[in-house]
């Protein structure tokens, strides 16, 4: 399997619109980070964790032309509103089944009603709904949703075989811990580092990845006061920073 990077930035984007700090006036372009999500491929299938408000770019930077699934974290803005630029790969390839929980499913019709609710001359996005319940096999790969805080909601972080991508949550509770371990590769949230109401901040995900003893752990999410150069080079050995189109093999 394949990991690619689409975006890596907190909910804002970096640079951060009006922002003039060393971060988002970088020349580092790791330092640009356009909002979370991720593509898997595996066997000459693509799976896309969340359509990103920044979709549209990320896909064209990627090369993007088909995908088999869309997998959804959590009804956030910056996770799901590039839901309405699937349309493209819709003109190419038809309706493209999404995967989400009951929660996020809810959130989603009323957030999109005009895609969901009766046709008419307009294009909309065309998705098959799925509602995640448990295990499920996709594409080839055996998927355990992980069911996560986030502030006063639940998102779900996906693992895939030996591969999991674990977003927006404060904390990972007991039974989450026992569903990440044995993983070759953990990409975890981590907004900042202060504490944050509503996600990990750089010491709790350290102390979940000493807990959790991925072989390699990579860091998202993260807001303008984490500069690249200046914290992925003092991370304990095995964990670094993501960036906007870093690529991996698992
Ligand atoms: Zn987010
Ligand atoms: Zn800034
Ligand atoms: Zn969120």
């Amino acid at each position: 399997m394949e990991i690619e990077f689409l975006g890596t930035g907190t909910s804002v984007g970096i640079p951060m619109i009006g922002c003039d700090c060393p971060t988002c006036t970088s020349d580092d372009p790791r330092d640009r980070r356009l909002r979370v999500s991720l593509l898997v491929r595996h066997q000459g299938a693509q799976i896309l964790i969340d359509p990103s408000i920044d979709f549209r770019q990320q896909a064209l930077r990627a090369g993007l032309k088909s995908l088999d699934a869309v997998l959804i974290t959590h009804a956030h803005a910056d996770h799901v509103f590039g839901m309405d630029d699937l349309r493209a790969l819709n003109y190419r390839q038809g309706a493209i089944p999404c995967f989400a929980s009951a929660e996020t499913w809810h959130n989603l019709y009323r957030m999109f009603s005009y895609a969901f609710g009766p046709a008419g001359p307009s294009s909309r996005p065309r998705l098959v709904p799925h509602i995640i319940g448990g295990n499920f096999t996709l594409c080839g790969l055996h998927v355990t949703p992980v069911a996560l805080p986030h502030g006063d909601m639940t998102t779900l972080g996906f693992r895939l075989e030996n591969f999991a991508y674990i977003t927006d949550c404060n904390a990972l509770p007991d039974a989450a811990c026992e569903q990440l371990l044995g993983l070759e590769v953990l990409v975890l949230d981590c907004v900042r580092y202060k504490p944050h109401p509503t996600h990990l901040h750089l010491d709790a995900a350290l102390a979940y990845i000493a807990r959790l003893q991925p072989k390699r752990a990579y860091l998202t999410h993260m807001a303008h006061d984490i500069r690249h150069a200046e914290l992925d080079a003092r991370l304990p050995p095995g964990v670094r920073l993501a960036y906007d189109g870093l690529r991996l093999v698992v």
